[in-house]
Order: structure tokens, then C-alpha cells, then sequence
């Protein structure tokens, strides 16, 4: 029952029921939570709402002693439980989830070894997973005046408001406070204790609307398609206008005009009354982005993990009362209410960010082809790069491919040359940062008004503090990562908590002074570049100088006006801009990620050049790449410089079969936590042997448990198990069995369990 004073905080719910035990219910609702349990929760329903309450509607139910809000998804006349509690409120007039939405998520619980509650979790937006809404957001700014003298008193004792009060001055304007506290890895405590001392202010405001809501860059209509391209969207449409699913991979090379396809066929999509969702990497979200949508259609909606809860609840209802026929967005709009689905496209299908890092840990480019395949959609995968999942399953047909394999332009490719950096002359301080072909190619872009771009995928000045007295390198109490030294700032960070140190004088360990930073990250690349062309105007981008998403829109919009000669920065230059004066790109290295322990090494090394590479000569204008790597001989780097993805999959695809890694069979990983070493070490042995004993008449394979290559974060040890499995259904159906059993088993710590996973650290 709840507290009478929680009832009193709350707005009135549509048809709130008195706290008198209700009469007798002969109905009853099975009703999802947000809980990691596998069931679902049975409520009676009282008399007066018999008639609505239906599945898809949102209701408010005791839990312990807590009142949650859950959605029902089934309604039954019996129910053999001894005791049941009454729902305390329904929520909505009408159904807000859908039936297909019902399905899906329902889906994602089975494949993803997750609750049905926490699938639908997913699905809703977080306004509507409360009984009250808010419209309103707190906006943190730094009280004027405040600054040198404020951050000195903080310097010593109090890092975390030290790091809040100088990122805020850094920003110098306004900033939604949970986006800040995001950001910087804190809870809002720092917030209100800096607050207390009058040092910043905190406001509550209207949200506003969302910036990308009015872009709208102006994308010409091509006066007609490219054959390749007239041949992609003919056999796209063949199954559109059937009315049936179709799933196909779209491999086009980056200005094969593949976006022109998307336009095309949603146009199709919108006169047969169909709807479209287009899902785009986070990072590929950008005005430009959603513009060339804006230009094209009427009222297309877009969602995104930046957005305020009001924003997103607003766009969310347009879609759900069919105002809004496209949506263009990250994951998650994946999940947007929108019926009579023509076409859901998934751009740069490979990348990453396209699997969900929390629970439920759902990849989209799976969803998407099973809500397609629900809606009888067409299901378009597109990538320059294709990941070898869809790269395979294409080859046996489970996916049609369409090929792309020239760029618009005529131009051809630009041209990518791989230079060794050992073999390069040492730097006054001894490294090699850039190399003289590089540099030379460089000096002549700029001096004809042309634009560059330098990657580096690393924050920082640089990536590691290294002793020559004793060999050791500063890490992180709290994790197992190096310390990365910031110059700007003057401290080391750590990559994974977001702790900030500031630099000892002596090595901790040995005690001698010298320290040595070592290798180069983005903030070094921009200080030295610019040593060598003090006239070119250079800035960064990367998640240090971008720290809202108005400095990432202005920064592109001044390079796309010319007013930036040079952009240097992580991976936040490396996908989607379309800038035609970009005619020379250099990777500064490309081997950062070639030697990560992750059985996709390689593979993201093979993407992360091409989609680098894309950046150049997409105009007129021809490009030309330098990639500066220590192994110039490694098959990913030779063959991105061929623009070789096809011997490239092949090479990989060979050797993942012989250790039976995906595509070549399905992975499953259980990763347990703690800041007792001893339990995860118990919690996860125990698993182990539990899995051993319930699989050993199945073909899965029990990998570990060891621990996990990062071994501690934020204090808490980690250790993990990994299965490998045939992708057979009574395989996956076997060990998923196992998994969710192992929930069961009451053990003290519970797994994350990460189905398919695509980090394994
Ligand atoms: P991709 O998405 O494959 O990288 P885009 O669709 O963005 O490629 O196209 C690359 C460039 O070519 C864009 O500037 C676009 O306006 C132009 N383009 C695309 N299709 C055509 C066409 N049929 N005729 C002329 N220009 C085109
Ligand atoms: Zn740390």
C-alpha cells in the first residue's frame, strides 16, 4: 500500500482507486515491471476498471512496499495464486503500447535473456515509466565572477566539485544538469553543494525545443538516380510494394549515394501510407544528418539520447498520433509508436553503438529486422564496411545483398597510403607524431584553401605517465586503466571513472622526479600540429572541447563555411561529415585499436580506416589518406588501403571459423561485479561449474571464468565468462535455459548477462 504522503506528491492518475481492499476481483492482469525477473506479475483488477484495463496500458502497482508503474500485458479470468494485491491506478485511457510493440518486446526478453518489464523499460520513454510528468529541467550555469579563486579552494579537497565547477566555467552558459553529471561521471551532489555556496546557479526551466528539430540542410534532388542506385531501390521496392518484409544489406562504398536510395525509397514508403524509421549511429546524428530528412519530407520526427524527457515524451506522441511518418533517430527510436511500417532503414549497420550497453542489452540491428519482419517492412542494412554478421549473412542468403561499389563523384577513391612510422625521422623530442608525407601533403592542401582533417583516437595530451626510474605507469586506484595526462588542465584522468589527479612531482612508486608522458593524444596532436603550420586555423573535436551539442554543431557548421582549415579529433570526426573541401585525412595511428584483446581487433581496424578515408575527396575534389601505422604488413590495414573489404571479410571470416567466433556461431557473456573480490571470485566459479554440469550434453563451450582484460572499475572487481554456442536454435534455446536458471539459483551476485556481445571488456 502506499505511503499516504507519496499519494499526496503525486498528480491525480486517470482512475485512481480508493485504499479500501477491493471487492472480490474476478479479473486479473498480468502486469511487467521493471525487474530482472523472468515472470510476469499477477494483480487483481478492481470492478471499475474492468473494462479498461487491457493489455498495453499502463498501470500503477504495489511492489514490497514501493508503488511501480508497469504495463499489463495479459489479462486472465483465473489465477491459482493464494494471495494478490489490487492495481492501485491505471495510468492511460487507451493502450499506449501497441500490440506489435507488445511482440517485440516480449522478443527481445527471449533472445536477450532478459525480463519482459525490462524490455519494455526500453520502449517507453522515461516520462511515462513515472505516474507524474515533468516538462520542466534543471539547467546548471556558473555564477559570474566566480572562477581562479573558487577552483584554488577546491583544488585540494574536493576534486569532484572542482571537476564540476571548472567544467562549467569551461562551458561559460547554460547546461542541462543531468547532462552535465552524465558527462562528467557524478551524481547531482557536487551540484548542490557548489549551489549552497553560491558559486553556480541552478534553474528549472521549460524545456526547450530540440535544435535538431529545426535544422534543414538543403539536399538537392538529383535529377535522376545512378543505375547502381536505380538497381538498389528497384529490388527494394519490390517487396515495399507487395506488402512484404524483406531484409536486405545495402553495401554501398561511402558516397556510393546510398542516402539518395534511403530518400527514395521512404518517398515510395509515404505515398503507399507507410511509415519510416532511419537509424543512424549517435555520433552521425548532426543537423546535417537530420536535415537532408527535413529538406526531403513533412514532419519528421527525431529522437536521440541527448534529448530532454520532455522532448522526447513530445516527439514520442507525434509519432504515436500519426503525425509524424518518419523518424530519424539513434537506437532507441527503433522503439518509436509508429504503425503501418513501410521501411526501417539501419545506416552504418557495423558500428558499435548500435548495441545497447545496459539491460536490456539489445543490438538494433537485430531488432530492427524482427520488428520489420513483424510489420512486413522492408529492413535495409547499409555500410561502406558491413560488420561480418551481416557480411555472412548475406553470403547464404538470409540477407539480399545490393551493391554499390562506385562513388558518385566519378572521382573514383582516394587514394590511402600506408606509411610505416618507424621508418620515419625522430622529432626534436624523440617521437614521431607525423610523417613527412603526411606533412607535405598537408602543406600543399592548405596552401590551395583546401580542408584537412587528422584523427586520433585517443583523448588527452597523452594516453600514459611512464617512469624511467622504475618502469611503472600511474594508474587509476579505482580502475585497472592507465592515467591519461591533460595538459589544458593540468591533470591525469582516468578514462574509465573520470577521476581527475593532479601530476606528481616524483613517481609514486620510486620516488624519482621525471615522469614521461607517453605517446600522443588528440590534445597533443592539436598543440603540435600547429607548431608545424602556425598559420593553419586548427581546432579539436573531441569529447573535451565538445562538451555540448551546440559546440559540436557550431564547429561543424564554421568548417563547413570554410572558417577552419584543419579539424583534428577522435571518433567524433570519423562518421557521417559530408564536406567537399576535405582533400587530405591523415590517421595519425591506426594501431590503437589493432592490438585491443577483442576478437573484433581487426575488424573494427578495417572500418575505422575506411569510414576515416570516406571523409576525403568526397566532392570534386580527389583525397588522399595517410595512414601512419607500426604495422603496415597487418591484413586489415593492407586491405582497407585497397579498399578491399571483400578479401578482407573473407581473410577474417576464416579465421573466426576456426575458432568458432561469430558470425560462425553465437557468443553469450556473464560478467560479474563487485568490490569484494572473494564473492566474484565464488559467484562467478560457481557459474561456472553450474554451466558445465547443465551444458555438457549440448555443443556450448564454457569459457572461463577469468578476469575480465579490464579488471576493476570503479573499485568493484570484474571477472567474466564467456559461451560459445552453434547458432542452431535448440542450442541457443539450451544454454539460454541454463543462463536464466543460474538467476535462480539465489546466488549473492548477480550476473550481467550479455547475449551477442559486442564489447568484451
Ligand atoms: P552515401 O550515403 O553512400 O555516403 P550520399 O547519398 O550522401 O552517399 O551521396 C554522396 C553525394 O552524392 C552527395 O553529395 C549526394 O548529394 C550526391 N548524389 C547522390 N546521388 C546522386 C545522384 N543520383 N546524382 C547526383 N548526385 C548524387
Ligand atoms: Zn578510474
Amino acid at each position: 500500500m502506499a505511503r499516504a504522503s507519496k499519494t499526496d506528491a503525486r498528480e491525480p492518475t486517470l482512475f485512481e482507486v480508493g485504499p479500501a481492499p477491493a471487492p472480490r476481483a474476478a479479473l486479473y492482469a498480468e502486469v511487467a515491471l521493471n525487474r530482472p525477473v523472468v515472470v510476469q506479475f499477477t494483480y487483481s483488477v478492481p470492478d471499475e476498471l474492468s473494462s479498461r484495463v487491457v493489455p498495453g496500458v499502463r498501470v500503477a502497482v504495489p511492489f514490497g512496499a514501493e508503488r511501480e508503474v508497469g504495463v499489463v500485458t495479459a489479462i486472465a479470468r483465473e489465477c491459482t495464486l493464494e494471495r494478490v494485491r489490487p492495481i492501485a491506478a491505471l495510468l492511460d485511457a487507451e493502450p499506449l503500447v501497441s500490440a506489435d510493440l507488445l511482440a517485440l518486446t516480449r522478443w527481445i526478453g527471449e533472445r536477450y535473456a532478459c525480463s519482459w518489464g525490462e524490455a519494455l523499460h526500453a520502449v517507453l520513454p522515461a516520462a511515462l515509466k513515472r505516474e507524474r510528468e515533468s516538462a520542466k529541467v534543471i539547467v546548471a550555469s556558473p555564477v559570474p565572477g566566480i572562477g581562479a579563486q573558487e577552483l584554488a579552494q577546491l583544488e585540494e579537497r574536493e576534486p569532484k566539485q572542482h571537476r564540476m565547477l571548472r567544467t562549467l566555467i569551461d562551458i561559460g552558459g547554460r547546461i542541462e544538469l543531468r547532462e552535465l553529471c552524465r558527462k562528467l561521471n557524478l551524481s547531482d551532489s557536487a551540484a548542490r553543494t557548489l549551489h549552497r555556496r553560491g558559486w553556480i546557479r541552478l534553474e528549472k526551466v521549460e524545456a526547450d525545443a530540440d535544435e535538431l528539430e529545426t535544422s534543414r540542410a538543403p539536399r538537392p534532388r538529383p535529377a535522376s538516380l545512378h543505375p547502381a542506385q536505380q538497381a538498389a531501390l528497384t529490388a527494394l521496392l519490390e517487396p515495399l510494394e507487395a506488402g512484404h518484409h524483406g531484409a536486405f544489406l545495402l553495401q554501398g562504398v561511402t558516397g556510393s549515394g546510398k542516402t539518395e536510395v534511403y530518400l527514395a525509397l521512404i518517398e515510395r514508403a509515404l505515398a503507399l501510407g507507410r511509415g519510416a524509421i532511419v537509424l543512424v549511429p549517435e555520433i552521425a546524428l548532426t543537423p546535417q544528418t537530420v536535415g537532408w530528412f527535413r529538406a526531403r519530407f513533412e514532419n519528421v520526427a527525431v529522437l536521440h539520447s541527448r534529448m530532454t524527457d520532455a522532448q522526447r515524451l513530445r516527439m514520442w506522441q507525434r509519432v504515436r498520433r500519426g503525425e509524424a511518418r518518419v523518424v530519424v533517430g539513434a537506437r532507441s527510436a527503433l522503439f518509436a509508436p509508429m504503425d503501418r511500417i513501410g521501411v526501417i532503414v539501419v545506416d552504418e549497420e557495423h558500428e558499435p553503438s548500435f548495441k545497447q550497453g545496459s539491460t536490456p542489452r539489445y543490438h538494433a540491428r537485430d531488432v530492427a529486422i524482427e520488428r520489420a519482419r513483424e510489420s512486413g517492412a522492408v529492413c535495409v542494412l547499409g555500410s561502406a564496411t558491413p560488420s561480418l554478421e551481416s557480411w555472412s549473412a548475406a553470403q547464404v542468403g538470409a540477407l539480399t545483398r545490393l551493391s554499390m561499389p562506385e562513388r558518385i563523384s566519378g572521382h573514383g577513391f582516394p587514394v590511402i597510403e600506408v606509411v610505416d612510422i618507424r621508418s620515419e625521422p625522430s622529432g626534436p623530442q624523440g617521437h614521431k607524431l607525423f610523417s613527412r608525407r603526411l606533412l607535405l601533403l598537408l602543406r600543399e592542401a592548405l596552401e590551395r584553401g583546401e580542408q584537412a582533417i587528422l584523427f586520433q583516437n585517443r583523448r588527452g595530451f597523452a594516453p600514459v605517465l611512464w617512469c624511467p626510474g622504475c618502469k611503472e605507469t600511474l594508474r587509476c586506484k579505482r580502475c585497472d586503466v592507465a592515467l591519461a595526462w591533460h595538459q589544458r588542465i593540468g591533470r591525469m584522468v582516468c578514462h574509465s571513472c573520470c577521476e581527475e589527479h593532479r601530476s606528481p612531482q616524483a613517481c609514486p612508486v620510486c620516488t624519482r622526479p621525471g615522469m614521461r608522458f607517453v605517446g600522443a593524444g588528440s590534445e597533443r596532436i592539436e598543440l603540435e600540429i600547429q607548431k608545424v603550420a602556425p598559420k593553419a586555423r586548427v581546432r579539436r573535436m573531441d569529447s573535451d572541447t565538445m562538451r555540448r551539442r551546440e559546440d559540436y554543431e557550431d564547429t561543424l557548421s564554421a568548417f563547413g563555411r570554410g572558417e577552419i582549415d584543419m579539424l583534428v579529433g577522435t571518433q567524433m570526426i570519423a562518421k557521417g561529415l559530408d564536406f567537399p573541401r576535405v582533400t587530405v585525412v591523415g590517421i595519425i595511428s591506426a594501431d590503437g585499436a589493432l592490438h585491443l584483446p577483442d576478437f573484433r581487433a581487426a575488424e573494427r581496424t578495417f572500418q575505422l580506416i575506411s569510414q576515416v578515408a570516406g571523409r576525403a575527396g568526397r566532392g570534386e575534389l580527389p583525397g588522399r589518406i595517410v595512414v601512419q601505422t607500426m604495422s603496415p604488413q597487418h591484413p586489415s590495414i593492407v586491405r582497407a588501403a585497397a579498399h578491399d573489404h571483400e578479401g578482407f571479410a573473407k581473410h577474417e571470416s576464416a579465421l573466426r571459423a576456426e575458432l568458432g567466433y561469430p558470425p560462425h556461431g553465437r557468443l553469450l557473456r556473464l560478467l560479474y561485479e563487485d568490490p569484494s573480490e572473494k564473492l566474484v571470485i565464488d559467484a562467478s566459479d560457481a557459474a561456472g561449474e553450474f554451466l558445465r554440469e547443465k551444458l555438457v550434453d549440448s555443443e556450448a563451450v564454457v569459457l572461463g571464468p577469468a578476469p575480465a582484460p579490464i579488471a576493476m572499475v570503479r573499485a568493484r572487481h570484474r571477472r567474466h565468462l564467456l559461451l560459445k554456442f552453434p547458432s542452431a536454435a535448440a542450442q541457443v534455446e539450451q544454454v539460454l535455459a541454463a543462463v536464466r536458471k543460474l538467476g535462480d539459483s539465489g546466488a549473492k551476485l548477480r550476473a550481467t548477462i550479455d547475449v551477442d556481445p559486442v564489447s568484451l571488456f
